[in-house]
């Protein structure tokens, strides 16, 4: 019985520029939820913050700003 390898996932790669490390994400339209506690003394501390876009989001290398949208499934699928 052999153990099947861990398969290494194909990494998301810039076509432009080949960058597969850096990339940022634009959102549309979003809503900003924010959750505070009030403290005894008066004061607020952030207990979660959660966004939802109504609009479009786009995803562009973080190298060369190339729009990388046709990726963006694949990436939000990615995320962890
Ligand atoms: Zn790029």
């Amino acid at each position: 019985m052999s153990l099947s390898q861990p398969k290494v996932a194909n990494l998301l790669t810039c076509p432009h520029c080949g960058n597969d490390t850096e990339f940022f994400e634009i959102a549309d339209d979003v809503i900003t939820t924010t959750h505070y506690i009030q403290n005894s003394d008066g004061s607020f501390t952030i207990e979660s913050k959660s966004s939802q876009s109504l609009g479009d989001v786009k995803l562009f290398c973080g190298n060369c700003e190339e729009d990388l949208s046709s990726f963006h499934q694949r990436f939000s699928e990615m995320i962890f």
